[in-house]
């Protein structure tokens, strides 16, 4: 799915709360806004300026991984906040590149960040996004790195249709197998709904609970329905993020429970604009402040996690609290049995 194409007025067009003729069962539904502050406490899964990754020809890859730097998404996020306390975290996931020292050398950037700004504000949590290589699981961070970071995902990015749900299973077991690893990211990304289903996912889900790794419910990769269910049945630790690699999308909080739509300003704002402008653009979205439009991606999810009847101790990603012990103790409790 590509996020800079797709339109979520569209797709959650049908979550906007009616305001008369409500039924019994409608008007019990909390708004999104409870939702949100039920089930969202920060975002797991952020990118941030970094260099272009290399594809496997070598070349770098075309994409930038984030447009802004550790202070502009602090100050942008506070401005997302707007003082509600909602965005007590921000995950920052570099992708894994093969010069380990880098990924070191930015988790001492955050904890260098976080030492200077004090409390007010979002917690900047310094984490890397590996990727699985091996067919046992293994990812492409070494155990001293990832011990050394704050927090650690390990995600697939190969091409799953290479892979039968037999294998994508056995892979998925061995990462989370892995004691250093916190949350499998995006377990459905790019998984036809076929190989999903034949995936033997009480055995992941088995492994995700003994092995106290966490499931990432991604907001542009979402899980189908069903396996949020399973998850929430099987009571393994579930984290939410975004993985938004551009501020364009992350925007205010909700104000009201039919969300606004974006004004004029706010259009132009976010206008997508030709490479050679890219600054400029940039500049002008955070000087602008955040619209309302970013938070609609969570609809379905948290919609789903609600009648699923998810509890928010389950998502360890509902506060900033919660994530601390859970990775804290969580972290040591693997390390001894792993
Ligand atoms: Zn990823
Ligand atoms: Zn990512």
């Amino acid at each position: 799915m590509n996020p800079e194409v797709e339109d979520d007025d569209q797709k959650h067009a049908d979550w906007q709360a009616p305001e008369t003729g409500q039924t019994q069962d409608q008007a019990e539904k909390p708004t999104f806004r409870e939702l949100l502050f039920k089930y969202v406490g920060g975002d797991i899964h952020v990118h941030r300026e970094q260099p272009p990754r290399l594809g496997a020809d070598g070349y770098p890859r075309k994409r930038r991984e984030s447009d802004y730097s550790l202070k502009e998404l602090d100050g942008y996020a506070q401005k997302i906040d707007g003082g509600t306390g909602r965005l007590q975290f921000l995950v920052m996931a570099d992708h894994a590149v093969p010069e380990e020292e880098k990924l070191l050398a930015r988790q001492g950037e955050v904890n260098r960040f976080n030492a200077g700004k004090g409390e007010a504000g979002p917690r900047i949590i310094g984490a890397v996004e590996t990727d699985i290589v091996g067919d046992q699981g293994e990812v492409n961070v070494s155990q001293e790195v990832l011990r050394k970071m704050d927090f650690a995902i390990a995600s697939f990015h190969q091409t799953p249709e290479k892979f039968s749900p037999e294998q994508l299973t056995t892979i998925y077991r061995g990462a989370m197998a892995n004691a250093d690893i916190d949350c499998l990211g995006h377990p459905s990304r790019d998984i036809g709904a076929e190989t999903l289903s034949k995936m033997d996912w009480d055995a992941i889900l088995q492994t995700a609970a003994s092995t106290h790794t966490a499931i990432e419910l991604d907001t542009w990769a979402p899980l189908p329905d069903w396996l949020i269910k399973k998850a929430v049945d099987y009571k393994v630790p579930i984290m939410i993020g975004t993985d938004f690699h551009n501020l364009r999308r992350y925007r205010n909080l909700p104000e009201e429970k039919g969300m606004p739509k974006l004004t004029d300003a706010e259009e132009q704002a976010f206008k997508v604009v030709p490479d050679e402008d890219r600054r400029e653009e940039l500049d002008r979205r955070l000087e602008h402040g955040p619209g309302v439009r970013f938070w609609r991606q969570f609809a379905p999810i948290l919609e789903t996690l609600y009648k699923a009847g998810a509890k928010p101790e389950q998502i360890i990603s509902s506060s900033r609290e919660r994530l601390d012990n859970w990775l804290s103790r969580e972290k040591a409790e693997r390390r001894l049995n792993g």
